[in-house]
């Protein structure tokens, strides 16, 4: 995978907010939020586009970036209220960084359907 601004971010080469880390997945505030509450979930490991993950191979992390998603969401008390999740993947999405990433938006309400 090419490197990117998480790549940095994953290596503290750069910065950020950093809201939670484990062995595979690292999540930080997004730098310019869309929302009260806009986090990047990420996996460590190197997948840029969804169309990369095998469900099979894959289920273990992807189960460790919900587990997280979740554990955040309660974390910053919008388990209750509600949130988004949501994954740019390619061109016509607007992804602008080529690592896979989750965003968890929330705090607000959330019109529908995004744009
Ligand atoms: P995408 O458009 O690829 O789905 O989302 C990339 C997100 O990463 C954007 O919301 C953007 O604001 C965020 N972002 C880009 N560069 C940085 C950075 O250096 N630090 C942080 N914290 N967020 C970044």
């Amino acid at each position: 995978m090419a490197e990117t601004i998480f790549s940095k971010i994953i290596r503290k080469e750069i910065p950020a907010d950093i809201v939670f880390e484990s062995d595979t997945v690292l999540a930080f505030r997004d730098i310019s939020p869309q929302a009260p509450i806009h986090i990047i979930i990420i996996p460590k490991q190197p997948i840029a586009y969804t169309t990369e993950i095998d469900g099979k191979k894959d289920a273990s992390l992807l189960g460790d970036l919900f587990d997280a998603a979740n554990l955040i969401a309660k974390e910053q008390g919008i388990d209750k209220t509600g949130f988004r999740i949501v994954i740019n993947n390619g061109i016509n999405a607007g992804q602008e960084v080529p690592h896979l990433h989750l965003h968890l938006l929330g705090g607000r309400k959330l019109s529908w359907p995004p744009g």
